[in-house]
C-alpha cells in the first residue's frame, strides 16, 4: 500500500496551504481533491478575498493576521506571483454597533493604526453615503488576495517540493489504523502516519463525529459596471469595505478589472445541512439585496451587473473557526467551519495544521478554535 507521512483530504484554500507547509518541512505528502485542482465548486473562488488586520470578529485573530501577511508575502517571493494587493479597508456601521466597536477593540488591544470618520468624512473621502449616526473606521493595513492564484501558488509550491497532489480523486472513506490512517479513493487505499482534513463544506459529512454543528450557506458574489465613474472605484481611491447596514452586512472591493466593482452580502441566507442543497446558478433575484444596498449607499454605482458567482460558507454556531486535533483520533488534524472569513488566514492555518500533524501542538493561539468548545 502506498505510504505517506501525511495525507491532506481536500485541496482548496486550507488544504493547499497545508500541503505546502508539510512539503516545506520535508514530509512525504499526498493531497487528495475530489474535483479538478482550482475548481469553482467550493469556497475558494471568485477572484478576490479581503484581508484586514483590525479584526472586528475578535482581537485574538490579530497575531494570526500579522503572520498571514508575512506568509503571503513570502509565498509571493517564492513563486514570483502577485497574490496580495494593499489598499485601505473601510469598516462602517452604526457608531455604537458591533462592527465598528469590534474594529476599535482589536485596534486598541493590538495598537493598530486606524482612522475614525463620521458620515460626512466618509462622504468626503469616498463615494459612499451613510446617514449621520454612522461611523467609519479606516485602516491601511489591509487589501485583497487573488484567491485562485493563492490556491494555485500553494499547490505549485508544494508540488515543486515533492508533494503528490491529485485532483479528481474523491476520498470515499478513511479509518484510523493503529497510530495512523488508511484513506480510500476509487483508485486505491493509501496509508499515512497523519491525516489532515480540510474538506470545506463537505466537513458537514466527513467530520460529523467532531461534535460541531456545521452548516452550509450559499453566497453570491456580484460584479457591477462602474461605467464613466470607473476612476472613483480605482484602488487608490476606493477601499475594500464592510458595511453593517439593515439587510446586510455587505462588503466589496475596488474595481480591478473590466467586470467592475465586486459587492456581496455577508450571511443572510438559509443554513443548509450539507453542500448538496446549494444551487450553483445565480439568479436575478440574488442581486436584489445588493442592488438595494448600492442604491442607498453607493449612488455612483448605477451600472448593470456584469457577472455573478455562487460560493459556499461553512458555518460554526459561534462563527469562529475549528482548527484542532480530532478529539477521537490524535493522528488527525482538522480545519473547518471558517464561517465566511477564513481565506486570508490560509498560510497560517497551513502552518498550524503542519504543527498539529507533526507534534500535536502549535505555538499559535488556537484555544478559541478548539472543536471541544461546543461541549460535545
Ligand atoms: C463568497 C465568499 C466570500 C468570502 N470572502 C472572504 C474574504 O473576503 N476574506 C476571507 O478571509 N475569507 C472569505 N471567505 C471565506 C473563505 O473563502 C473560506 O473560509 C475559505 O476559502 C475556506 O477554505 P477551505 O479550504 O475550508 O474550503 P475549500 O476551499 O472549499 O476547500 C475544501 C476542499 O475539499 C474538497 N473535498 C471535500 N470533500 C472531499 C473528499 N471527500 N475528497 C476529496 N476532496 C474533498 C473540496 O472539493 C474542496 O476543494 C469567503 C467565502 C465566500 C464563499
Amino acid at each position: 500500500m502506498p505510504t505517506y507521512d501525511a495525507i491532506v483530504l481536500g485541496v482548496g484554500g486550507m488544504g493547499s496551504a497545508a500541503c505546502f507547509e508539510l512539503a516545506r518541512r520535508g514530509r512525504r505528502v499526498l493531497g487528495l481533491e475530489q474535483y479538478p485542482l482550482g475548481h469553482a465548486r467550493g469556497s475558494s473562488h471568485g477572484h478576490t478575498r479581503i484581508i484586514r488586520t483590525a479584526y472586528y470578529e475578535h482581537p485574538n485573530y490579530v497575531p494570526l493576521l500579522r503572520r498571514a501577511f508575512e506568509r503571503w508575502y513570502e509565498l509571493e517571493q517564492l513563486t514570483g506571483r502577485h497574490l496580495l494587493t494593499e489598499c485601505a479597508c473601510l469598516n462602517v456601521g452604526p457608531a455604537d454597533g458591533e462592527l465598528v466597536n469590534g474594529v476599535r477593540a482589536a485596534a486598541r488591544e493590538h495598537r493598530l493604526a486606524v482612522e475614525e470618520l463620521d458620515a460626512a468624512g466618509i462622504a468626503r473621502r469616498t463615494p459612499f453615503r451613510f446617514p449621520s449616526g454612522y461611523a467609519g473606521v479606516m485602516e491601511q493595513r489591509a487589501g485583497f488576495l487573488y484567491v485562485e492564484e493563492c490556491v494555485r501558488a500553494h499547490i505549485d509550491s508544494a508540488v515543486s517540493l515533492g508533494a503528490d497532489i491529485r485532483g479528481d480523486e474523491p476520498v470515499r472513506a478513511w479509518k484510523a489504523v493503529g497510530g495512523g490512517v488508511d484513506v480510500t479513493t476509487d483508485r486505491g487505499t493509501y496509508h499515512a502516519a497523519k491525516l489532515v482534513v480540510t474538506a470545506g463544506a463537505w466537513a458537514t459529512r466527513l467530520l460529523a463525529d467532531l461534535g460541531v454543528e456545521l452548516t452550509v450557506m450559499r453566497q453570491v458574489q456580484h460584479w457591477f459596471d462602474a461605467g464613466e465613474h470607473a476612476a472613483r472605484f480605482r484602488r487608490d481611491a476606493f477601499p475594500v469595505f464592510i458595511a453593517d447596514v439593515p439587510g446586510g452586512p455587505f462588503y466589496g472591493f475596488p474595481m480591478i478589472d473590466r467586470f467592475g466593482v465586486k459587492v456581496a452580502r455577508h450571511y443572510g441566507a438559509p443554513e443548509l445541512p450539507t453542500p448538496d442543497g446549494v444551487a450553483w446558478d445565480a439568479t436575478p433575484a440574488d442581486a436584489v439585496p445588493v442592488r438595494a444596498f448600492l442604491d442607498a449607499h453607493l449612488p455612483g454605482l448605477v451600472g448593470p451587473p456584469t457577472k455573478a458567482q455562487v460560493c459556499m460558507y461553512t458555518l460554526t454556531p459561534d462563527r469562529h473557526f475549528v482548527i484542532d486535533t480530532h478529539p477521537l483520533h490524535p493522528q488527525v488534524a482538522v480545519a473547518c467551519g471558517f464561517s465566511g472569513h477564513g481565506f486570508k488566514f490560509a498560510p497560517v492555518v497551513g502552518e498550524v495544521l503542519a504543527d498539529l500533524a507533526d507534534t500535536g501542538a502549535t505555538r499559535w493561539p488556537i484555544e478559541m478554535f478548539r472543536a471541544t468548545r461546543f461541549g460535545a
